[in-house]
């Protein structure tokens, strides 16, 4: 569900993704994370627990990328994705989906530079215990208590 309307979903030619369309300050809900509950990951999930994951089937979420250093984040407490500081117009939304997935069924690659990159993004139990430390505040409450 989208909370903010300085936000829209675009398909390019490099894919889909959410963009934003006028300057958004850091700490605002921009998408609400609902929808139906799947027991397996799909492509297009985000997931809450063991055997317990969110379809983005049809919503404005699933075309949400990836990046290890992304510009937003899920606030767990209400499953708001929040910005993580402020976004430019014409700038792509991320989160990084590590933060909730621990072990995804489409994993590819990524070469975005961060430090704690893995590289392949396939889930956080792939992850060594520095790259889940650095993600470590961002984490999901279901991968916190895999991490503890
Ligand atoms: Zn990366």
């Amino acid at each position: 569900m989208q909370l903010s309307g300085k936000i829209t979903a675009a398909a390019g030619a490099r894919g889909n993704s959410v963009v934003c369309v006028d300057e958004i300050g850091p700490g605002e809900p921009i998408l609400r994370i609902q929808g139906p509950r799947l027991r397996a990951p799909g492509t297009y999930t985000i997931q809450r627990g063991a055997n317990d994951h969110i379809s983005g089937d049809g919503a404005t979420w699933a075309y949400l990328n990836h990046a290890c250093a992304p510009n937003s984040a899920i606030d767990f407490a209400t499953w708001e994705l929040t910005t993580l500081r402020t976004v430019c117009a014409g700038e792509e939304i991320t989160y990084n989906y590590l933060t909730t997935e621990w072990d995804m069924a489409s994993p590819f690659a990524c070469n975005c530079g961060a430090a704690h990159c893995p590289g392949t993004v396939r889930g956080f139990r792939h992850l060594d215990m520095a790259q889940r430390a650095a993600i470590g505040p961002l984490l999901s409450p279901f991968l916190h208590s895999k991490f503890g």
